[in-house]
C-alpha cells in the first residue's frame, strides 16, 4: 500500500478503537478466512463468579468417621462442611493471580468464611494449584491435576458434569492425609477428594453478534480454551461456533501448534486473545490480534490491538483494512 493508504487505514484504525501495528498488517488483515477466539476474557468478560461449594467424595457420607478409623487425621479438621471446602479452596488460591482463584478468595470473603493464606503455593499451568494450607496440602484445579497426584476423581463426576453443562468451569478440591501442622510436601502425600468449587463467566453481551456477523461473511470461526470440553461447548453454543469448531483442554503451550493446526489446510487465520496463555498463538497466527485490556504480554505479541474489548471490533479490522487497501487501487 502507499504509505498515504497506510495512514489513512491506520488512522481509521485508531478512530475505531483498532490499532494495526504498521502497514503490512493492515495488508493482511484482509485476506484472513478464519477467525479463532480464545474463550475467557476474550469472547466472555473474564469476570469469573464462584457460583458453586459442595462437599464430595469418599469423605462426604461417613468419610470422617472413616478417616478416623483409618488413622487418617480428618477428626483432627473443622468438619466437613461446604464452608470448610471453601476455606481450603480459598487458602490455596490466595497466593494466585488466575481469574478463577481471584473469584474463589473473593466468593469466600463475600461469604464471611475465614481463611488464612498459604504459606506455600504453586501454580500448576493450565491444570491448577497446589498449597500448603494451616490444614495440611491442598489441591485445587482440574480432573488432570487430581489425577495426577492420585485422586480418584469419580465420585464428583456427576457434580461436575452438570455444572460444566451448565457453561460453569468447575473445579475439584483435595486435602492430603498430613496432620494439621505437621504437612510436608513429599510427592507421596495421599490427598482425599474433599469438595467442588465452581465459578461461572458472563459472555461478552457483542460476543454473539460478532460470531453471527464473521461467519455470514463467510470467515470460519473457531473458539480455543484451555477449560474443560463440555463448558467450551457450552460457551459456544450461547456464542454461535460450532460444537466441533472448539478446541478445549488445551495447555498453554499447545496453543500456538492448535492455531498452527488449524491453518495446515492453508486457510489464514486471525487469532484473538487476552491472556500471557495466547502469546505464542498470536504471534504464530496469520494475524495476532489482542484485547486491549489483556495483558501486555498479549498486546506486544500481537499485529493489532482492539481497544474497546469488543469482539465485534474484528469484523470493524477488517473492513477497515479492505477500505484502505480498495482506495489505492
Ligand atoms: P484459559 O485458557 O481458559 O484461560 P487456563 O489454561 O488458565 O484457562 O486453565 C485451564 C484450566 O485449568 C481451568 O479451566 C481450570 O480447570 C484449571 N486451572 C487453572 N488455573 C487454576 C487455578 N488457579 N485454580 C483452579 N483451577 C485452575
Ligand atoms: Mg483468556
Amino acid at each position: 500500500a502507499t504509505p498515504a493508504a497506510t495512514m489513512v487505514g491506520t488512522a481509521t484504525g485508531a478512530r475505531n478503537g483498532v490499532l494495526f501495528k504498521g502497514g503490512d498488517v493492515l495488508e493482511t488483515v484482509r485476506d484472513i478466512d478464519t477467525v479463532v477466539f480464545d474463550k475467557t476474557g476474550t469472547l466472555t468478560e473474564g469476570a469469573m463468579e464462584l457460583t458453586d461449594v459442595e462437599v464430595v467424595g469418599p469423605a462426604a457420607d461417613g468419610g470422617r468417621e472413616k478417616a478416623a478409623t483409618d488413622g487418617g487425621a480428618l477428626e483432627e479438621r473443622p468438619e466437613l462442611t461446604d464452608e470448610f471446602v471453601l476455606e481450603l479452596a480459598a487458602s490455596a488460591e490466595s497466593g494466585s493471580e488466575h481469574p478463577l482463584a481471584e473469584a474463589i478468595v473473593e466468593g469466600a470473603r463475600d461469604r464471611g468464611v475465614d481463611f488464612a493464606d498459604a504459606d506455600e503455593f504453586e501454580n500448576v499451568p493450565g491444570q491448577g494449584v497446589r498449597a500448603t494450607t494451616e490444614h495440611g496440602e491442598v489441591l485445587v484445579g482440574n480432573r488432570k491435576l487430581l489425577r495426577d497426584n492420585g485422586v480418584d476423581t469419580d465420585p464428583a463426576e456427576e457434580r461436575m458434569d452438570a455444572l460444566e453443562r451448565e457453561g460453569k468451569t468447575a473445579m475439584l478440591v483435595a486435602l492430603a492425609d498430613g496432620r494439621p501442622g505437621e504437612a510436608d510436601r513429599s510427592p507421596d502425600q495421599e490427598f482425599r477428594l474433599v469438595g467442588v468449587v465452581a465459578d461461572a463467566d458472563t459472555v461478552k453481551e457483542s460476543a454473539k453478534r460478532a460470531v453471527g456477523d464473521l461467519r455470514e461473511r463467510g470467515l470460519d470461526v473457531w473458539m480455543i480454551t484451555g477449560d474443560n470440553e463440555r463448558t467450551a461447548r457450552a460457551v459456544a453454543e450461547q456464542v454461535g461456533i460450532d460444537p466441533d469448531d472448539v478446541r478445549a483442554e488445551v495447555l498453554p503451550e499447545e496453543k500456538a501448534a492448535a492455531v498452527e493446526d488449524i491453518e495446515a489446510d492453508g486457510s489464514r487465520a486471525m487469532m484473538v486473545g487476552d491472556g500471557v496463555n495466547d502469546a505464542p498463538a498470536l504471534a504464530t497466527a496469520t494475524v495476532g490480534c489482542a484485547i486491549g485490556s489483556g495483558t501486555d504480554v498479549a498486546i506486544e505479541a500481537a499485529d493489532v490491538t482492539l481497544l474497546r474489548d469488543d469482539p465485534a471490533d474484528v469484523l470493524k479490522a477488517i473492513r477497515i483494512s479492505e477500505a484502505s487497501l480498495s482506495k489505492i487501487k
